[in-house]
């Protein structure tokens, strides 16, 4: 182990390396973590202070076969208060560590048996009120709670109850929070288990676990059964034939069995979550089973500033602290890293030995947990942030002057969960089976105009577009090769049937080389003229793009009347007719 002083990181960013593999040993204190990386990482110590429950890291630990030792607490102070506290910190940590060593030596006896932990009614103490930030996310959930709280009249009505919600979004945005809540403002038991605690190492003790939790769910009903991690039990099955994970796919099946098994009439709602759904096995999405999914996704300003004031409670805060401000300086966190926040200033204040935490141990703690975060590109330097800012509103600029009915309802500069720096969300106002040619030029036109801003502004591109111009390749190849609207080429379809309903790449018929040729003349020319559309309406618009621009970086979201309003000013160049009507070129 490295001689030096441990260096501090923020909780969430051990979470990050123990999900990334990178750390070698652990030792677990009563209100600390010190843990080191493994040599490839660099062998550092550090030491971290945990936020909320640690069980899932452990369990994620254990999973990777990382030793985990406790460390010894401390002497108690020789009071009543000191003793009590410190003996139920003792059987906590006892408890805990018999826990792991049992996982390490692998006794089999009553190992089927869940382990799952109940609460009583209510017991989880969290409701509604202590997730901020995620309105909508509860907005999806209240229904459920309506359920669990007043199944009668669901039932009296002949209403199906929705049996199995999926919370989806990035670590530490509130999902094992909002599951509590739910449980907590229904005043039913919930009872909670990780994926990866499904998955041991002997054959079939998962599925026997699943099997314990849901008997056990059912005579506790209504209740809600929580399953954390649920990527850990849900991976795609049969993936690969070789080194298959027998043990993972029996308990997955017992898991699709079990939600089979009851008819949703008796009060049993399933709530899983998870970070990666992309990687969940299909039939865990068909109806019947989690058929809902509920985006808990990172807040915005507004959002983080209600966060902040949640866990502001907690502590005594100063009078020059402004919550708000710290909010607009927080882009891009989660509600577990404001909650790291908090903690962070108030380790700050009382090191100070102040009586209340100030606006400069905030914006000290606010350094160091940016640093922690940086590291994982989640938080944009200020020209990133400008980038994307003009980027999503070129596309929304562009859009609205597009015929159809793909408007541009809503951009927002939050990092979002999966990769992507901003968003522009285009909402069909009705569900559509034809697109128009005109449509599909102006949707051309929309898709490049991120690109096409960032270009105006700065005179040159980033890295950001490679998904726009993916999908703007597609549209085009396919407008040519499937729609027959390339003039040159005619109606014919170059595109072989059975990969018409393949969205993107498609299986072209045998063509001569001249044909070839043309047609990715053709892709390219519709391209081309869609990005030269773009740059004249922005450039046109340059006054607008500008303001607007403004405007999304303050707010960092952009929706409603707001947007609307600001966009109904655009104007049109008078070449924009022309390209509609497929007569437009520049050449
Ligand atoms: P997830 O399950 O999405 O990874 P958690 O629910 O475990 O995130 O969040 C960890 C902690 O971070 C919570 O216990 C809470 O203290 C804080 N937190 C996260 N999201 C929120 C939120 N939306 N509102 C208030 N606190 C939050
Ligand atoms: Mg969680
Ligand atoms: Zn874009």
């Amino acid at each position: 182990m490295n001689t030096k002083t441990p260096l501090q990181s923020a909780y969430s960013t051990f979470v990050e390396q123990v999900n990334h593999a990178q750390v070698q040993r652990v030792s677990l204190g009563r209100d600390r973590i010190d843990y080191t990386l493994k040599p490839e990482f660099g062998h550092h110590r550090y030491t971290t202070r945990p936020v909320g429950s640690t069980d899932e890291v452990v369990s994620t630990l254990k999973r990777q076969g990382i030793s985990v030792t406790i460390a010894p607490e401390p002497l108690p102070p020789a009071s009543i208060a000191g003793l009590i506290i410190s003996s139920g910190l003792l059987v906590g940590s006892l408890a805990l560590a018999a826990k792991v060593s049992r996982a390490g030596a692998g006794t089999a006896v009553g190992m089927g048996k869940s382990k799952a932990r109940t609460y009583g009614k209510s017991k989880t103490g969290v409701t509604f009120a202590d997730v901020a930030g995620v309105d909508e996310a509860k907005q999806e959930l209240q229904e459920v709670v309506d359920f669990l709280a007043n199944g009668d009249k669901y039932r009296q009505l002949g209403a199906k109850l929705p049996k199995g919600v999926l919370l989806v979004g990035p670590p530490g945005t509130g999902k094992t929070l909002l599951a509590k809540a739910v449980a907590g403002e229904a005043g039913v038991p919930f009872l909670s288990m990780a994926g990866s605690e499904f998955v041991e190492m002997f054959v079939g003790v998962g599925a026997s676990r699943v099997r314990d939790l849901f008997s056990r769910a059912k005579k506790q009903a209504p209740c809600i059964v929580f399953i954390d991690e649920l990527d850990a039990v849900g991976k795609t099955r049969g993936g690969n034939p070789v080194g298959g994970n027998d043990e993972r796919e029996q308990t997955l099946n017992q898991l699709l069995t079990e939600m089979d098994g009851f008819d949703g009439t008796n009060g049993v709602i399933v709530i899983a979550a998870t970070n990666r759904p992309e990687t969940l096995d299909p039939a865990l999405r068909r109806p019947g089973r989690f058929d809902r999914q509920v985006l808990v996704d990172r807040p915005d300003k507004s959002g983080r500033l209600e966060i902040l004031q949640v866990h502001g409670r907690a502590v005594a805060l100063g009078e020059d602290v402004n919550l708000a401000e710290i909010a607009a300086q927080t882009a891009g966190f989660a509600g577990a890293d404001l909650a790291n926040l908090v903690n962070e200033a108030a380790l700050m204040a009382a090191r100070h030995n102040r009586q209340a935490v100030l606006m400069a141990d905030f914006m000290e703690a606010i350094e160091r947990v940016i640093a922690g975060l940086e590291k994982r590109s989640r938080v944009l330097t200020p020209v990133e942030r400008q980038t994307v800012a003009y980027h999503e509103v070129g596309h929304a600029l562009v859009g609205s002057l597009m015929p159809g009915s793909n408007r541009v309802t809503k951009i927002s500069i939050v990092p979002r969960g999966l990769g992507a720096l901003g968003y522009t969300l285009q909402m069909p106002e009705s569900d559509r089976f034809l697109m128009l040619e005109d449509e599909l030029r102006g949707q051309l036109a929309t898709l490049l105009g991120g690109r096409a801003a960032e270009e105006v502004v700065f005179g040159k591109v980033s890295t950001g577009a490679s998904d726009d111009i993916q999908k703007a390749t597609d549209l085009a190849e396919r407008a040519v090769t499937q729609y027959g609207m390339s003039a040159s080429l005619g109606p014919v379809a170059f595109a072989k049937a059975s990969a018409q309903f393949l969205d993107g790449g498609s299986d072209r018929r045998t063509t001569s080389p001249g044909v070839a040729t043309e047609i990715d003349r053709e892709v390219k020319q519709l391209l081309d003229d869609a990005r030269n559309l773009a740059l004249e309406i922005l450039r046109l618009n340059r006054g607008l793009l500008e303001s607007a621009t403004q405007t999304l970086l303050e707010t960092e979201v952009l929706d409603g009347e707001r947007l609307k309003t600001l966009l109904a000013q655009a104007q049109a160049p008078a070449e924009l007719q022309r390209w509609l009507a497929g007569g437009y070129c520049v050449a």
